[in-house]
């Protein structure tokens, strides 16, 4: 069975209001509803994942009084863990019950006839999250695995927003817990668009089985 993964297309990620907005990233709202609708794909399920911080968030740059898109050093959240993981520091976005945590209103109103199911990621204020199964530890896990394996689901296909961040992360994340892993770039965008970016990131899924069409 394949199940489509929306991933974050929430207002903060859309120009051209959101606080955190994807270059282009409001051109993939249109495609992703045809491709939900296209009764050739035979979806068994359609998941949408959202960011959904609480205020204060550890991925926020003011609450570390840093500025906006530095690099920062993330100390595991696990008591008497020295482990680190380098980050960046973003722009509040995805506030929980906020305008700008929404899946944007169109693709909603054009879903709510499907079997779907919107899982929340980022919950958890002491602790970045890329993927929609799990946050950067892999300590605590989304419901989306369980979801996936509870519909027989065997095969994912990925589209939304960011390709180079939510999405990469969240095909890995599929890709080893054992589903067919496809993105599907058309229905994507990046935030680094450059060549050297790009070929990185190709690099990076094909060495995680995940297909990029
Ligand atoms: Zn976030």
């Amino acid at each position: 069975m394949k199940t489509l993964i929306v991933v974050d297309v929430q207002n903060d990620f859309l120009p051209p209001k959101g606080s955190l907005a994807v270059p282009h990233g409001d051109e993939v709202i249109d495609p992703i509803i045809e491709l939900i609708n296209d009764p050739a794909q035979d979806w068994h399920r359609v998941v949408f994942t959202k960011d959904w911080h609480p205020k204060k968030h550890t991925s926020f740059a003011i609450t570390h009084n840093q500025p906006e898109f530095s690099k920062y050093t993330y100390k595991s959240p696990r008591f008497g863990d020295l482990t680190t993981q380098e980050g960046t520091l973003w722009p509040v976005h995805c506030v929980q019950n906020t305008w700008g945590a929404q899946i944007t209103n169109k693709l909603m109103k054009e879903v709510s006839k499907h079997h779907f199911k919107i899982v929340d990621k980022g919950f958890l204020r002491d602790r970045e999250y890329y993927s929609a199964f799990h946050d950067i530890w892999k300590f605590h896990r989304t419901d989306l695995d369980d979801y996936l394996r509870k519909h027989h689901t065997t095969e994912v296909y990925i589209v939304g927003l960011a390709l180079d961040f939510c999405v990469k992360c969240t095909a890995i994340s599929a890709a080893e817990l054992g589903y067919k892993t496809t993105i599907l770039k058309d229905y994507t965008r990046a935030i680094n668009t450059d060549d050297e970016s790009m070929a990185k990131l190709e690099k990076e899924l094909q060495e995680n089985d995940v297909a990029l069409v």
